[in-house]
């Protein structure tokens, strides 16, 4: 005898969260008979009862479902089955389709609580978790979520875990990592015997001395903040003089005691995804110069691991917490990894045998003005899904070259990569295109398409070349992908004016684009004003060479002034920049990235730098010391901004002793306010009054802040990215305009 029975199909975030259980209690308390059960699309739910119910249980599921899932849709039909007697959680089946997986979270309050209660049985257990917290994407090799498709596999749960794993009323049902002492991973210091493994990492790092410590996503290197040699010490190990350290503090106290931290700041801190939040810095104290050189911010985050806390348990100082690796090659994940690559660099070796499946780094995120702005989407956000708000074909993005992410993406959802590095070297390469094959395999898509940047020489170009004989490749230019990214990411599909100011990108023309203004939406974008072009010499050694981006700009725009940058060269140099200049042998540029250069060199600020937009970060550094409206001329001509003007009204203020501090922050004042004018010429021209904002160049702070007020002033509404990164880590995400279901 069949009888009737609602099922119900639910798409979204729904496995690893606690959803199963949590449908569970919610059938059983209502009465319900039937069963649940992940499928490789979702969660799959049969119900028998009165109407009543089940109209009670669909309204509780969308209002009561658990803090980490997300129901994208849900599917409702009736059908007949056989009765059943009770309700169950049933095995999961594989079916066709798309399904999400969830992000790894940070451990959770309970869990704390029951690492830090003596008469707990996981009392100080480093891998305590449970259906709220814990690792998931990092330790997921298979889908549907199951014990047996993760790296947990070898390890066999002892009696009591498996007797909470299914308890459908335990904290633990369905915990995919549950363990514990008798049956879990473990954590040690390779060669160091000891009864307290944590203190003894803790008198390690109060020693001075340097840890690879194996994290959720892969290795840290961590070392005492405090101890200016030692930090220094890391920097010549590690190849990387400059560039900012994250740090790990032991809790929100301890925030506050270096940096200002705004309500909104502290919620992000203390988020799921406990990402590193860049915050003003109220008090160095004693955290060593070296950690953020020239830098007005720190880049900090709170513990996320259950043995963070625990190491933090003996040490009240803050850790460098720096992503084992080489300049931005993939993280390091796997002990035998580690002991080959870091032997050089760490002193200790902190190893567990719970092993990585997917690398992922620590997130990086700011907020300014209230609005969130991601620099480094990975740890706790990918591979979350971004809903699309226009269909499109099943395809793979591959991003540019820096900073990259791909994406994968069919009908209205699109998955991110997490970061994974600049794509310069084979090795990097390698691991992009396993992780490309890792999510197709998990996801389940089918890409028809291939789509690319039009760089010549990006190895993502590359890899789009060799493959055209398999698959239909489309390209799509830079800085459109910029504003095509904001556009999805704010499920926006009306027309904006699209401001992309960035580094470089190569241009429909063949030059090198960023300082472009576009109009249009989702279906096509026209440039319609752009940065005036000028001559590079040599292209990427010039862009590590601030002060040869300004001698070029200054031999080709204002001779007159030439003396004022020569002393920074020999005699020679110059004679062969003015050679290059006057026989073309340069490339066009309309970059903003590299006005930026111009001003860090000619302020004496930064002439050559040892990370990505060093120069940029320092110019706004120093911008940020004082608070003034004046800005330099410029003109548009043309459709062009010519900026000439402004730089020698740089160097007149340099030679007139205005003081480095007031001068950046007059030349952010005019990027700010050429924004304004170009905006308010093309709300004349068009009638359009959304400005968005994209590129690498609105990771700056300063400039974003000052354009706001201009644009709001002005009566402008504003356009930010939410949940993909401003620069080239979102782009992949805009390629996807290539793909448009009409
Ligand atoms: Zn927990
Ligand atoms: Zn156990
Ligand atoms: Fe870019």
């Amino acid at each position: 005898m069949k009888i009737s029975s609602v099922k119900l199909r639910i798409y979204g975030r729904v496995q690893g969260v606690g959803f199963r259980p949590f449908v569970y209690r919610l059938a059983t308390a209502l009465e319900l008979k039937g069963y649940v059960l992940n499928s490789s699309k979702g969660v799959e739910i049969l119900l028998q009862g009165s109407e009543s119910s089940i109209k009670k249980f669909i309204g509780d599921l969308k209002e009561k479902a658990p803090p980490l899932s997300y129901i994208s849709k849900i599917e409702e039909d009736v059908i007949e089955s056989e009765p059943f007697a009770e309700f169950k959680i049933e095995k999961s089946k594989k079916e066709e389709g798309l399904v999400f997986i969830s992000p790894d979270i940070a451990v959770c309050d309970d869990c704390l609580r029951e690492m830090r209660d003596p008469k707990d049985r996981r009392y100080r257990y480093p891998f305590i978790n449970c259906t709220n917290c814990g690792p998931r994407y990092t330790i997921i090799e298979d889908i549907p979520y199951d014990r047996v498709k993760t790296t947990m596999k070898k390890f066999k749960m002892c009696d009591l875990c498996e007797a909470e794993y299914k308890d459908p009323l335990s904290r633990r049902f369905h915990a995919q990592p549950n363990s514990c002492y008798d049956c879990g991973p473990e954590l040690w210091i390779e060669g160091v015997k000891t009864a307290d493994v944590f203190k003894e990492i803790a008198e390690l790092l109060k020693a001075g001395k340097i840890l690879a410590i194996k994290g959720l996503g892969g290795f840290h290197l961590a070392c005492n903040a405090t101890l200016d040699d030692v930090v220094n010490r890391l920097r010549a190990r590690k190849k990387r003089p400059h560039k900012p350290f994250a740090l790990m503090m032991k809790d929100l106290n301890m925030v506050e005691h270096y940096c200002y931290v705004s309500d909104k700041e502290k919620e992000l801190l203390k988020s799921l995804q406990s990402p590193i939040v860049l915050l003003k810095i109220k008090n160095r104290d004693d955290v060593a110069d070296s950690v953020a050189p020239n830098n007005n911010y720190l880049g900090v985050m709170l513990p996320y691991t259950p043995y963070h806390y625990l190491i933090f348990e003996h040490i009240d100082f803050p850790l460098v917490m720096t992503s084992a690796n080489f300049s931005d090659s993939p993280i390091i994940k796997d002990n035998e990894e580690a002991k080959l690559k870091l032997k050089t660099i760490v002193d200790f070796f902190v190893f567990h045998n719970r092993d990585i499946r997917h690398r992922v780094d620590d997130s990086v995120l700011f907020i300014e003005n209230e609005n969130i702005q991601i620099i480094r989407r990975a740890r706790g956000y990918a591979p979350d899904p971004v809903k699309l708000p226009i269909r499109v074909r099943p395809s793979l993005a591959l991003g540019p070259e820096l900073k990259n992410t791909f994406t994968l993406a069919k009908d209205d959802t699109a998955i991110l990569s997490p970061h994974i590095g600049d794509l310069k070297n084979n090795d990097i390469m390698q691991v992009f295109e396993e992780t490309i094959d890792e999510y197709l395999r998990l996801f389940k898509i089918e890409p028809e398409f291939l789509i690319a940047d039009m760089h010549p020489s990006y190895m993502t170009t590359e890899l789009a070349e060799r493959s055209k004989d398999y698959i239909e490749i489309k390209y799509v230019q830079h800085h459109k992908a910029h504003i095509y990214s904001l556009l999805f990411d704010n499920q926006f599909t009306g027309k904006v004016i699209g401001i992309a100011f960035d580094g470089t990108g190569f241009g429909e023309d063949g030059n090198i684009w960023g300082g472009e203004v576009f109009i249009g939406d989702l279906r096509g974008l026209e440039r319609v004003y752009h940065f005036d072009y000028f001559p590079i010499v040599g292209g990427d050694s010039a862009i590590k060479n601030p002060k040869r981006i300004a001698l070029s700009f200054i031999i080709s725009q204002l001779p007159e002034v030439e003396s004022f940058i020569a002393h920074k060269f020999t005699p020679f140099e110059i004679e062969l920049v003015k050679r290059m200049v006057d026989h073309g042998k340069v490339f066009y540029t309309s970059s903003v990235g590299r006005i930026f250069d111009i001003v860090a060199s000619i302020l004496d600020i930064r002439d050559k730098i040892t990370y990505e937009a060093q120069a940029a970060i320092e110019v706004q550094m120093q911008g940020e010391l004082v608070e003034h409206n004046d800005f330099y001329s410029f003109e548009i001509k043309n459709r062009r901004v010519v900026f000439a003007s402004m730089i020698l009204g740089i160097i007149e203020d340099k030679l007139a002793k205005k003081g480095v501090p007031y001068i950046a922050r007059k030349f952010h004042n005019t990027i700010a306010e050429i924004i304004k004018v170009l905006s308010e010429r093309v709300r004349e021209e068009k009638d359009i009054n959304l400005v968005g904002l994209s590129g690498g160049v609105f990771q700056n702070r300063l400039l974003l802040k000052l354009t706001l007020r201009k644009l709001k002033e002005a009566g402008f509404k504003v356009l930010l990215h939410k949940n993909v990164p401003s620069n080239d880590g979102g782009v992949s995400l805009g390629q996807l305009a290539a793909s448009l279901v009409e």
